[in-house]
């Protein structure tokens, strides 16, 4: 089952085309049972995470959850920062809207007590900048790719949008074996459609390049018609037709696509960890998993802090929530394949410079943002209007703007490099470059995301089906997380929910 969206994009609305495989089918469900002592040890503090443990308390109640989190901060990428001290104003700075064609996070946010909070956003309508200008962003596409060549004026040239027109005339071979996104997209509808709509779509959910990203992973609607050899075009119109996102029937209001919470998505964290303390399961911060080997008994060893001198847990089972490299470390022992495959998957780094502006700012812009194809040689690849999209975050402004504008591309760590005043002053001065007008930040806020977000590049969907083979045969080892089956919040919860089953299953 695929969770991929088309439709209304910006900087945030790209993470509407972020999942790519609900695997929370896979599995039969084990029957609800007490599994006293038992005790679970979930690694990673992020959602991914704590979502798991959450599971667990709910799935085995009895069962000892604990929860080890190597920072001080529980959340991973979901996390709120205060913007400006003397109003007290606390925006995110990390993941700031979730899926809501996917249930997985909704329902998770309605468990821990965040249903009444769930809000939607005020303005979907996002713009591309291209060529000097803002255009809207085409609707009814799919990562970018187009099903409507007439969507296209502005953003292409009246010849770019003829290579288009005449994608279905073209002979489709079936494509065996994963393909990158660029050569495949560009070998069908021309190279403008990768560099002006392909590239900031992905450049907005994965940080990454078309040209290392994998078709099949990041954009999964596509993928049965490349292989069986049929139009792209036609592929993205007929889907954009049957998700409801290339226009609704007269009278009819679309499902909204987003969700966030009112005062944060990062609200998450606390709820669950609230939620997680009342259940009985520990959550522990600064305590880093240095180690995992089986146990002689019962299990397994998770051995904490400098090996051989740290703390040794003994647990049944082992939910590994981490990003890929860690989890290839920590598994490295147990399951040479698995630490290897995981050991592969590169990412990307990132920083969100958030700014609080006068009001007048955003006049004129009723955009929920914008995003800067890379061809553009600009460094901020996208911005999202906060206090246009959510109407808690303009409450909660006073009339100010807020403002926050992503910077960051796989394989171009270097431009991060430089001090915070730096990269604030240069999206500053992009922003200003492209709303036509001067950004006087009364505060802003610079969030370094080093590293988080996976690459899922070509052979990505073959390498986690590997390692889930590699983990199946650990009775009592699970992994999830953003490394697996898509970056988005609700593929996280996916992700958990399925590790969750698997121990449980292994557990009997
Ligand atoms: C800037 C940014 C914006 C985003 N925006 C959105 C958005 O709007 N919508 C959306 O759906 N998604 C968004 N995402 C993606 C999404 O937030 C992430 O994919 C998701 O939060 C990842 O969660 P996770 O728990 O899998 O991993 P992480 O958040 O990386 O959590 C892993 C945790 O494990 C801890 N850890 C690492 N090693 C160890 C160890 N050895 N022992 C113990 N703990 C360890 C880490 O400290 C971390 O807290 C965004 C991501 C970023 C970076």
């Amino acid at each position: 089952m695929t969770a991929q969206v088309a439709g209304p994009a910006g900087e945030s609305a790209t993470w509407a085309v972020m999942n790519v495989v609900s695997t929370s089918a896979r599995l039969p469900r084990v029957s609800l049972h007490a599994v006293s002592d038992t005790s679970v040890v979930v690694v990673g503090g992020g959602v991914s995470g704590l979502a798991a443990a959450w599971r667990l308390v709910q799935r085995a109640p009895g069962a000892r959850v604990t929860v080890l989190e190597q920072s001080d901060r529980l959340g991973g990428d979901l996390r709120t920062d205060v913007l400006d001290a003397d109003s007290g104003l606390v925006v995110d700075v990390g993941a700031e809207a979730m899926l809501a064609r996917r249930p997985e996070a909704l329902r998770l946010a309605e468990e821990v007590g965040l249903g009444d909070d769930l809000v939607h956003p005020a303005t979907t309508r996002a713009a591309i900048w291209s060529r000097g200008a803002l255009h809207p962003m085409p609707a009814g596409t799919v990562m970018g790719v187009p099903g409507d060549p007439s969507s296209l004026a502005g953003v292409l040239t009246p010849e770019e949008i003829a290579v288009v027109a005449r994608e279905p005339a073209l002979p489709a071979p079936p494509t065996h074996g994963d393909v990158d996104v660029a050569s495949f997209v560009a070998g069908r509808m021309g190279q403008a459609v990768v560099d002006r709509l392909v590239e900031p779509l992905l450049g907005g959910v994965y940080a990454g390049h078309a040209d290392r990203l994998s078709l099949q992973a990041t954009m999964p609607v596509l993928w049965p018609a490349a292989v069986h050899g049929q139009s792209l075009l036609d592929t993205v119109r007929q889907h954009s037709v049957s998700s409801g996102s290339a226009g609704t029937a007269a009278g009819s209001s679309p499902a909204p696509v987003f969700a966030g919470i009112r005062g944060g998505v990062g609200r998450l964290v606390e709820a669950l960890r609230d939620r997680l303390t009342e259940a009985g399961a520990e959550i522990r911060t600064r305590a880093c998993a240095q180690v995992l080997r089986s146990g002689s008994t019962s299990g397994w060893q998770v051995e904490l802090g400098p090996a051989g001198r740290g703390e040794t847990l003994h647990p049944h089972a082992v939910v590994v929530a981490l990003p890929a490299r860690r989890a290839g470390r920590l598994l490295g022992d147990v399951s040479p394949d698995a630490g290897r495959l995981l050991g592969e998957v590169t990412t990307a780094s990132m920083a969100v410079a958030t700014f609080l502006l006068p009001g007048s700012v955003l006049d004129g812009h009723e955009l929920s943002g914008f995003l800067v194809p890379p061809v553009e040689g600009l460094l901020v690849k996208g911005a999202t209007f906060s206090s246009r999209k959510w109407e808690w975050v303009h409450e909660a402004a006073r009339g100010q703007a807020v403002v926050r504008a992503s910077i960051g591309r796989a394989g171009e760590e270097a431009d991060l490099q430089v001090p915070d005043e730096v990269l604030l002053k240069r999206a500053a001065d992009e922003l200003s470059q492209i709303l036509r007008r001067p950004i006087p930040a009364r505060a802003s806020l610079l969030t370094r995301w080093g590293g988080a977000l996976p690459q899922y590049e070509v052979g990505h969907v073959e390498r986690v089906e590997q390692v889930r083979g590699a983990v199946v045969e650990l009775r009592g080892i699970a992994v999830a997380g953003a490394s697996y089956d898509g970056v988005g919040i609700p593929a996280c919860v996916a992700s958990a929910d399925l590790a969750v089953e698997k121990v449980l299953a292994d557990l009997g």
